[in-house]
């Protein structure tokens, strides 16, 4: 119990360090932190350590965020859903949020949290609709999940229908006014385009699988709701359609996103988001999305 108390602060320290504090370090300091964090991971997340630990991070069982719209007001530099990089208004339906709450409770999930979340999930024509849902679902079958929702606070419209949102609901308003946000973590900087992450094992992947936990897109289930955002740009089309059983974790999915995803890079916590950071993979993947947009096969409605 002390131990896994300290491994709770252990966490927050480590998250109010990297989506906050760090960019008030000096660059020197921040640096010297990023090299030292970075050679203990590079170390861990080496096939063999792997293979002997375990992979470093494993995906929630009990914790999920949908992704119900990739639309959004601030098109942020940046932004892990692409928001900026490549618009669009693909987006849940009221059926899809039906059909993942029926197999919640067809199969006896229990949720720790459950949250809204995009793109700005309030642009969501059905948003209030989808919202209720959630909270009714609560109040029959699953009194203890929290429901959150997660907002850029940016602009009227989005605040208006925050200030609707009833209390018995989370709201993590990040109160964004700016297209800049230099506490982010580059994201469009693929490992798989760097030699240093030739032997990674993607396995290992990053804390926001286990934290934030697994994610539900138009396309189906992912290992994080960030490589869905992933999929809607490469089109792999590798979301899956049921619930992945509590024995799956969801490895060979992280093993293809994680090599396409910023947040897995080691040194990030040295870096600030500033100018344009986007590695040939990207590039690529960008330019053809803008050519033709991938086709991907959609998650069931009720
Ligand atoms: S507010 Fe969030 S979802 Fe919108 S562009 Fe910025 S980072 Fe992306
Ligand atoms: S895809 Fe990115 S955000 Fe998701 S677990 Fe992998 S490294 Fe983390």
């Amino acid at each position: 119990m002390p131990l896994e108390f300290l491994r709770q602060w252990r966490r927050t320290l480590w998250r109010q360090y990297v989506f906050g504090l760090r960019r008030y370090i000096p660059r020197g300091a921040r640096r010297s932190i990023g090299w030292l964090y970075g050679s203990y991971v590079f170390c861990r997340i080496s096939p063999i350590a792997t293979r002997m630990l375990g992979p470093r991070y494993r995906r929630s069982r009990d914790r999920i965020d949908l992704d119900i719209t990739w639309d959004c007001n601030l098109k942020c530099f940046h932004c892990n859903r692409s928001c900026q990089q490549a618009p669009t208004g693909e987006m849940m339906t009221v059926g899809q949020v039906r059909q993942f709450l029926e197999e919640t409770r067809k199969r006896e999930v229990c949720w720790k949290k459950i949250q809204l979340i995009g793109g700005e999930p309030t642009l969501h024509p059905d948003f209030e609709e989808m919202l209720h849902m959630m909270l009714e679902f609560r109040r029959r079958h699953s009194p203890g999940t929290e429901i959150m929702v997660t907002s850029n606070g940016f602009g009227v419209r989005v605040n208006q229908v925050l200030s609707r949102i009833p209390a018995d609901v989370t709201v993590h308003n990040t109160q964004k006014s700016t297209r800049n946000q230099e506490d982010f973590i580059p994201f469009n900087l693929a490992p798989c385009d760097s030699p240093e992450y030739a032997h990674a094992d993607f396995r290992n992947a990053c804390c926001v699988t286990r934290d934030a936990g697994i994610g539900l897109t138009p396309y189906g289930y992912y290992p994080c709701v960030g490589s869905g955002a992933i999929d809607r740009i490469f089109g792999f089309d590798s979301g899956r359609k049921t619930l992945p059983g509590l024995e799956d974790g969801m490895e060979e999915d992280l093993t293809r996103f994680c090599s396409l995803c910023g947040f897995f890079r080691l040194n990030y916590t040295s870096e600030v988001c500033s100018g344009s950071l986007m590695s040939e993979t990207w590039q690529r993947a960008y330019a053809s999305w803008h050519e033709r947009k991938p086709v991907l096969t959609r998650y069931p409605e009720l």
